[in-house]
């Protein structure tokens, strides 16, 4: 009988020749912001899109100007002996070049027009800043527990963090990475927490799943129709908003109950993670009623909390 693999097998077998990780080039925030651009006008959220927009072309003018002081090789080597991310969020000495890009992203803002007058309000009161709490709130930021951030301040130095990743993430080469043996939800450049999945459209990647960071952009292959945070082999299931693009879908897990969107390029040549995540928060309204809770949270996008 006739043995018929699915795509989960034929990727554990193909393993050896697949890329595993892709490492972000400077160009990340061009794409991300013309994205973002390309999908406000009508949206429902058409102003924050906009915003997004706007913190992207921001992100990508300082980018082209950052030289951040990164790891020495021998923290990079120690790192990789360790099998340890080399640009550790939490733990690593930030470079304060992050801070000068902060204020220049907010003096941008203050002065543009369009937007409510609560970003001019959070730009001044980031641009005025002293340097022990911005660097206190990008602690709590890169901790992921912001509680008694504000959405709109931790929107702004998560941006100017991701500024200071991204280069640096760019400068490194793939054999400075040791990825983990066991499949891995976390970056292994940052250790932040993948936002979303994305299924790559051209080679050398045509095909294969990879995961996507918030910080560093950088992604990581992982086999497709497994549950990217548990790891149950079982198939997971797909959920996508009726009527909505055939790009954008979200897998759950009946065993952890996580859900995480996954996005395909041969439907759509130009999704970009981050951007379309924010612009399919139908999809996370409807599983978030359906009792399945979101594994990864996405940079661009704050919400309050209680
Ligand atoms: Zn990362
Ligand atoms: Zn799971």
């Amino acid at each position: 009988m006739d043995r018929v693999l699915d795509p989960a097998q034929i990727e554990a077998l193909a393993s050896r020749a697949i890329p595993r990780l892709i490492l972000p080039g400077r160009n990340a925030f061009i794409r991300r912001s013309a994205r973002l651009e390309t999908l406000a006008p009508g949206h429902s959220l058409e102003g924050y899109l906009r915003l997004a927009a706007a913190i992207g072309r921001a992100q990508a003018a300082a980018v082209e100007e950052l030289r951040p002081t990164g790891p020495s090789p021998a923290a990079i080597e120690t790192a990789h002996q360790h099998a340890m991310p080399p640009l550790p969020a939490r733990g690593m000495h930030r470079d304060p070049a992050w801070r000068g890009v902060l204020r220049v992203m907010a003096a941008d803002l203050a002065r543009a027009a369009g937007f409510p007058a609560a970003v001019a309000d959070v730009s001044h009161r980031l641009a005025a800043a002293a340097d022990a709490d911005l660097e206190a709130l990008a602690d709590r930021v890169l901790a992921a527990s912001g509680t008694d951030a504000d959405p709109a301040a931790a929107l702004f130095v998560s941006a100017a963090l991701a500024v200071l990743w991204v280069a640096l993430a760019s400068d490194l080469k793939v054999a400075d990475v040791r990825l983990p043996s066991e499949p891995s939800a976390t970056c292994p450049v940052c250790g932040m927490a993948a936002v979303a999945s994305i299924v790559r459209s051209r080679a050398p990647y045509a095909g294969y799943r990879y995961l996507c960071c918030g910080l560093c952009a950088s992604q990581w292959h992982r086999v497709r129709v497994e549950c990217t945070q548990c790891g149950a082999a079982k198939p997971v299931a797909y959920h996508s908003i009726d009527g909505g693009a055939p790009a954008i879908r979200a897998e759950t897990c009946d065993d952890c109950q996580g859900y995480r969107k996954i996005f395909y390029q041969e439907h759509d040549d130009l999704v970009e993670p981050l951007a379309d995540d924010i612009a399919s928060l139908t999809l996370d309204l409807m599983l978030t009623e359906a009792g399945f809770h979101r594994a990864g949270a996405n940079p661009l996008y704050w919400q309050p909390r209680d």
